[in-house]
């Protein structure tokens, strides 16, 4: 949806046709095509057409339309529920939408849509389910592009599926509203019965779907730690999209797109448990019990963390406290910061013959005496991503030249890495305590630290040290990045 045109000028409603009679005017082509559309329906056509072609001649004698073999007139519209002017005549199809409308008939004229009432979508056809696609009258071709896409994605059983669904409705509404009933539905719809379906068997799948019926099982619950990815919805991994659909809650952390919370059902319960503006985050031991509680309750949850869930998201807190309540869970990767962030720099993490080995840190242990492992991994020529390291900037860069890495070692930082407002900035070491300064860096940032950097593209970057400390640029140290 575009923000410029988020409103539809058209609204999209299922007209109910069947045994009401529908008029096309016109005897060719576009009759013709308008004929075949609505054949796919069960309303009464009635195509009104004097020297009709003979290809909409034979259309009429195999769909079994009532044919009106004489020149246009107003009494032909006479208890029709909608009108098609397809006559290929602009002044006879402005005839036809004059009159349907003094009748208070909604019409149609074709290529015409500034004589439309309303207007005919491409059409996915798996009765009783339609798939109707719009375009306002822009764009037919479109249309016809995402129909044609639309249809591969749909089992040509889904009709019969729909229909089966239908047979069990008054069924399933004796089952207790809420969480089992809507249970049963998506194990029909993903499960046995849908099985049964696809491969042919009738009689199985409604046998499936009666077990489905009868079956006492509690609904077990379920948590999902899934990573949401750096930020741009589509970096979202397909298995993590189908758990949101199926989710009975979201719990998800501040930094996760609302885009991506969105995609779940519009009835699930969204709750978010993160520092967002005029929100209260919880504690760590309230999102476990919240969990537990969600998961003790049946719900299949999905816990939504940025990135990757296991990757700074105290994701082991939270399965720890999942086993020890016995509440079944599994995890689903994500694109992690750093990773979103090498790829907006087209920076080699690994780079052949520079560096093999690669750290995720956060840069915040490095304030006790002694250097942590990792710093030795980098002076030792391991490519560095520091997570949260904003605020610790300027520690990171110190402590590590204290300790011999080179002031001169290429740094690259990502603000909003894989987002459409993403900021890059590379330089060196030496630069780095620029950051903390920095009030305009409001988004997510991360830092990149190693001579695998010096392999990145710089061409959309700008330089880190433009914003340098005055203690920092008065230093001898740095000449900017080497490339
Ligand atoms: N689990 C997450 C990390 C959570 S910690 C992951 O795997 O990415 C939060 C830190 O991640 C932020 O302080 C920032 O350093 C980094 N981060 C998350 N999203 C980011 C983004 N889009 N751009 C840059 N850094 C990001």
């Amino acid at each position: 949806m575009s923000p410029t045109n988020a409103k539809l000028n058209a609204f999209p409603v299922f007209m109910r046709v069947d045994g009401e009679a529908v008029a096309i005017v016109g005897n060719s082509e576009e009759a013709l095509a308008k004929a075949r559309l609505l054949a796919q329906s069960s309303a009464a056509l009635r195509i009104i057409a004097d020297n009709a072609d003979p290809e909409l001649l034979s259309f009429i004698a195999t769909a079994g339309a009532v044919h009106v073999d004489a020149a246009y007139d107003a009494a032909q519209l006479e208890g029709v529920a909608l009108v098609f002017a397809a006559s290929g005549d602009e002044a006879l199809d402005r005839r036809v939408a004059e009159d349907a409308r003094t009748l208070g008939i909604p019409v149609n004229a074709v290529d015409r849509p500034e004589l439309c009432d309303f207007f005919t979508p491409a059409l996915v056809n798996r009765a009783p389910v339609a798939i109707a696609i719009g375009t306002e009258g822009a764009g037919p071709v479109l249309a016809q592009l995402l129909r044609a896409r639309i249809d591969r994605l749909l089992s040509p059983s889904l009709g019969r599926l729909a229909a089966l669904a239908a047979s069990f409705r008054i069924a399933a509404e004796r089952l207790p509203k809420g969480n089992r009933r809507r249970r049963f539905w998506s194990d029909f719809f993903a499960g046995a019965p849908a099985k049964a379906v696809e491969a042919g068997e009738f009689d199985r799948a409604h046998r499936a779907a009666l077990d489905l019926l009868a079956s006492h099982a509690p609904a077990a619950g379920h948590i999902a730690l899934v990573g949401a990815g750096p930020g741009a919805e589509d970096l979202l991994t397909l298995r993590a999209h189908r758990l949101l659909m199926e989710a009975d809650a979201i719990v998800y952390d501040a930094l996760v797109p609302e885009a991506i919370v969105a995609m779940g059902r519009r009835d699930a319960e969204r709750l978010p448990v993160g520092k967002r503006k005029g929100c209260h985050s919880k504690s760590q031991e309230e999102i476990n019990a919240l969990l537990i509680e969600l998961g003790r309750a049946g719900k299949r949850v999905v816990r939504l963390k940025s990135g990757d869930p296991l990757v700074f998201g105290r994701a082991g807190e939270e399965m720890a406290a999942l086993r020890e309540a016995g509440v079944a869970y599994e995890v689903v990767p994500g694109v992690t910061a750093a990773f979103a962030a090498a790829a907006d720099f087209e920076l080699p993490l690994t780079l052949r013959g520079v560096t093999s080995s690669m750290v995720f840190t956060t840069g915040h242990d490095l304030k006790g005496n002694s250097l942590p492992d990792w710093a030795k991994l980098a002076i030792s020529g391991a490519t560095v991503a520091v997570y949260m390291g904003r605020s610790v900037a300027a520690e990171v860069a110190g402590r590590l030249i204290e300790a011999g890495l080179s002031p001169d070692t290429a740094v690259a930082v990502v603000e909003n890495a894989s987002l459409g407002n993403r900021r890059r900035f590379h330089g060196t070491l030496a630069d780095l305590p620029s950051l903390e300064a920095r009030v305009d860096l409001t988004g997510p940032v991360m830092t990149i630290i190693g001579d695998a950097v010096a392999g990145a593209n710089f061409e959309r970057s700008e330089p880190l040290a433009t914003h340098r400390h005055e203690e920092a640029a008065a230093s001898p140290v740095a000449e900017g990045v080497r490339q």
